[in-house]
């Protein structure tokens, strides 16, 4: 059956410079660029990969937005994790249906929202209000109703401690980690799993520090390099840019 694009839906509008915009469809809602104008009412009942046209005639290509693409052009307040790091995470951290994270901070809700999509149940820490309400916002916009429901968020310090037990994973993105590494082996559960995402090397190497006098092993540190290809007739070669560095992602287990 075919999912029609539908009134409140996020949509993807990308134009034939492949620029992409960010929509909700709304009854009598217009896309405004300097293309002209686009009225909502001609997406909506409309299948995805419609091409609607602009009131000056320029086409544009119709999708939802993968989690990918929301990530990208969603409402910021903080730094996001990107795409190729969100995917390894999930990965590091282990996200299962279930599992109980404690995240800080939560930023712009990047990273929660991956991991909720993943059937996480998040308690998050932000030290700013305004950032809490953004992951908030982020979450019910791209993921629902339910997923909100599985994403509590307070605003405290994470480095002054963390009031949960029993927990499955602890995932930090947050200037100091190893700041939080002796509360995050009283809240997880042996086993557990911490995981980190610094920006710098020096952060790691602290992080590391912290991890191995609290009880944890098997401690990594990696960097995720993406890199694509140029595919075009017989041009085919890598891409001559390509994202040199985002962030380092340090991973370990608590000990029983
Ligand atoms: N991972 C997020 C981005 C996090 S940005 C995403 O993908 O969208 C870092 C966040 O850490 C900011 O929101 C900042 O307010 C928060 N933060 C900084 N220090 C903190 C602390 N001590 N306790 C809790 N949150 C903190």
């Amino acid at each position: 059956m075919t999912r029609t694009l539908e009134v409140g839906d996020q949509v993807l509008l990308v134009d034939n410079k492949k620029r992409r915009y960010l929509l909700t469809l709304e009854l009598g809602g217009e896309f405004h660029s300097h293309t002209g104008v686009l009225s909502h009412d001609d997406l909506i009942g409309s299948p995805e990969g419609a091409t609607p046209r602009s009131s000056r005639g320029s086409s544009f290509v119709a999708f939802r937005p993968t989690l990918s693409d929301y990530v990208l052009k969603m409402p910021r307040g903080a730094q996001v994790v990107y795409p190729k790091d969100l995917g390894p995470l999930l990965m590091l951290a282990d996200i299962y249906p279930g599992v109980r994270v404690f995240e800080s901070g939560v930023g712009s809700g990047a990273l929660s929202m991956t991991m909720l999509r993943s059937g996480a149940e998040i308690t998050g820490y932000d030290i700013r209000d305004e950032f809490a309400e953004r992951a908030r916002s982020n979450v019910q916009t791209m993921l629902g109703g339910e997923a909100l429901g599985r994403y509590q968020v307070e605003i405290r310090d994470a480095y002054d401690g963390i009031d949960l037990v029993d927990m499955d994973r602890v995932v930090l993105d947050l200037p100091e980690p190893w700041q939080v590494v002796p509360h995050a082996a009283q809240a997880l559960q042996a086993g557990g799993i911490i995981v980190a995402y610094t920006p710098s090397i020096l952060q790691a190497v602290r992080f590391r520090e912290a991890l191995a006098v609290n009880g944890f092993e098997f401690a990594e540190t990696i960097e995720v390099l993406n890199r694509s290809w140029h595919i075009e007739g017989q041009a085919v070669r890598p891409d001559h840019r390509m994202v040199g560095h985002t962030a380092f992602l340090s991973h370990a287990r608590l000990l029983g």
